[in-house]
């Protein structure tokens, strides 16, 4: 569905300013902690807050002022993350007006509808129509990862595995990891490799940053390339990819499709429910939660990968103080990375501490994008704490022993 500015008029009118969208605290039941990251890296300027988008917009259907160029760093610093949603006082009353991320990835459309967008952003855009990937790399190279040649997969399978980009390019380490567990399974599976039935960029990165034409191309040519598989179940391993597909695609784009959709946490805590996944290894590590901002406030899946973590022997798991929907998001999201990497440290860090502070050996998530930030954060910092994905900690538990 389309929408225009005047659907948030009741969101601004319903804005009180409380500030819970920044600094939390005031509403009982809701813990009280530091909510929004980019609000923090500003020193807590009220300027650049969920608030603010709110009285930006009530200006503008006022006809007071008009987008330029002057809020770019207030509409693209955002990490789209979602805590001052669920912070906000309107919203936790179940107002669907009130959601500042719908709010902003439609202001952000109208800054590139009107030549305003951020060129890096327009940059991985056209990259995207042209290779299918924001990376910069080719698109015939996306399957390079895999650990055998490509036409070994079938055609038509059950299981269709949803790479993403980054597991594709960048961290190859999950996507073999997934694959590798697929194999050991014995599951009829494949990944969309073939001329006219391959796997483009889901358009999540597109969404986020306001190109949405051009991802709503890359959602039909997706959807198109899984219905040739024939699949009944696709599994993303990236948090970004399952909520752009499970949501946005239906949702924003209008789009239909009838096979279900799993985060591989999802996926595989379901084959350990019904006993066809058994771990023979136990990994004796104690490990802390990272829940993505896409698989857990987005999509509201915040128990299967802790469920799926203490069902792997020798897993200890303990909480950071910010978890599930009240979780400190990494700051690498909404295309803040790639134009503003100081946010992303500076979120990082401020997470790796919180992570340290647990006594944990180890940070896992369940998002190869986040993985990619929060170990930014852990070498700038010189932090000890290792990275994992939870499926890289599924895997060392099915190994057999040496
Ligand atoms: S979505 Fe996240 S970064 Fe954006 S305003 Fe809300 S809390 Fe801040
Ligand atoms: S929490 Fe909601 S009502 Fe309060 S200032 Fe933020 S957007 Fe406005």
């Amino acid at each position: 569905m389309k929408l225009k500015l005047e659907d948030f008029d009741k969101g601004t009118q319903e804005c009180i300013r409380c500030r819970n969208c920044t600094i939390g605290a005031q509403v009982p039941g809701v813990p009280a902690v530091e909510v929004c990251p980019f609000h923090k890296y500003h020193n807590n300027n009220r300027v650049y807050s969920a608030q603010s988008f709110w009285q930006t917009t009530k200006s503008l259907l006022l006809g007071d002022i008009s987008l330029s160029p002057l809020f770019t760093d207030l509409l693209f610093q955002c990490t789209t993350c979602g805590s001052c949603v669920e912070h906000c006082v309107f919203h936790l009353m179940q107002n669907p007006y009130v959601d500042s991320v719908k709010l902003v990835e439609y202001l952000r459309s109208e800054m590139v509808k009107k030549g305003f967008g951020v060129p890096i952003h327009l940059k991985f855009g056209e990259h995207i129509e042209k290779e299918h990937n924001p990376y910069m790399e080719l698109h015939q190279n996306r399957w390079d990862w895999l650990p055998f040649k490509k036409e070994k997969l079938p055609k038509t399978a059950e299981y269709v595995f949803f790479v993403g980009c980054t597991s594709s390019y960048r961290q190859k380490q999950i996507a073999k990891a997934t694959v590798n567990i697929l194999e050991k399974l014995g599951l009829d599976y494949t990944v969309m490799c073939r001329p006219g039935m391959d796997e483009w960029c889901c358009g999540s990165p597109l969404q986020r940053t306001g190109q949405e034409d051009k991802a709503k191309t890359v959602a039909e040519h997706n959807l198109e390339a899984i219905k040739k598989t024939g699949a009944k179940k696709v599994i993303t391993s990236c948090s970004g990819c399952y909520k752009m597909i499970s949501k946005d695609y239906k949702e924003l784009y209008d789009l239909d499709y009838d096979f279900e959709i799993v985060q591989s946490v999802q996926f595989l805590l379901d084959l350990v429910k019904k006993g066809e996944l058994e771990f023979a290894n136990p990994v004796n590590m104690k490990v802390t939660y990272h829940d993505p901002c896409h698989l857990g406030r987005h999509m509201g899946v915040f128990e299967a990968p802790r469920e799926l973590l203490k069902s792997i022997p020798g897993i200890e798991l303990v909480e950071m103080e910010r978890n599930r929907e009240y979780a400190w998001c990494c700051g690498a999201g909404g295309g803040v990375r790639a134009a503003y990497p100081d946010i992303t440290m500076f979120a990082s860090t401020n997470r790796i501490k919180e992570a340290e502070d647990t006594g944990a050996d180890a940070l896992v998530s369940a998002c190869p994008f986040c993985w990619r930030g929060l170990h930014d954060a852990i070498e700038e910092k010189g932090s000890k704490l290792e990275i994992f994905d939870v499926v890289e900690l599924v895997e060392k538990a099915m190994k057999n022993r040496s």
